[in-house]
């Protein structure tokens, strides 16, 4: 999608701080972290949201929480909190399908 800054990212046109790429997906840093270690992991593919999986998508969201628990497993992150937020009102402000990857400070409660 031409007007999508993650779609940017994938392609590389715009630079991010790269965690994890493989076919699938991509993980890089959040700009504007909320915890000492704040990532992101997105599909390749643009979904513009969890309220887009579907029978033929969903595969993806498998193989994002494999890679979460791959990466958190390499930098030694035993508690960390998943968040994909979905809408305007839930705080989705990018509408590329992404989880967040939090951790590094206790968390508190969610909501
Ligand atoms: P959300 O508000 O759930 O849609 O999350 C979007 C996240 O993307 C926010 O935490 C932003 O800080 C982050 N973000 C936006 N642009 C970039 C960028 N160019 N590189 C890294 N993270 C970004
Ligand atoms: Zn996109």
């Amino acid at each position: 999608m031409s007007d999508c800054v993650f779609c940017k990212i994938v392609d590389g046109k715009i630079p991010s701080n790269k965690v994890y790429e493989d076919e699938k997906v991509l993980a890089f840093y959040d700009i504007e972290p909320k915890a000492p270690v704040h990532f992101l992991v997105v599909p390749k593919q643009h979904i513009s949201g969890a309220g887009d999986i579907n029978g033929q998508n969903s595969g993806i969201i498998a193989h994002i929480y494999e890679v979460i628990a791959r990466v958190a497993g390499e930098m030694n992150l035993t508690s960390y909190r998943v968040v994909t937020n979905n809408g305007t009102d839930a705080g989705q402000t990018v509408f590329h399908l992404h989880s967040h990857v939090l951790a590094g400070r206790v968390l508190g409660g969610m909501a």
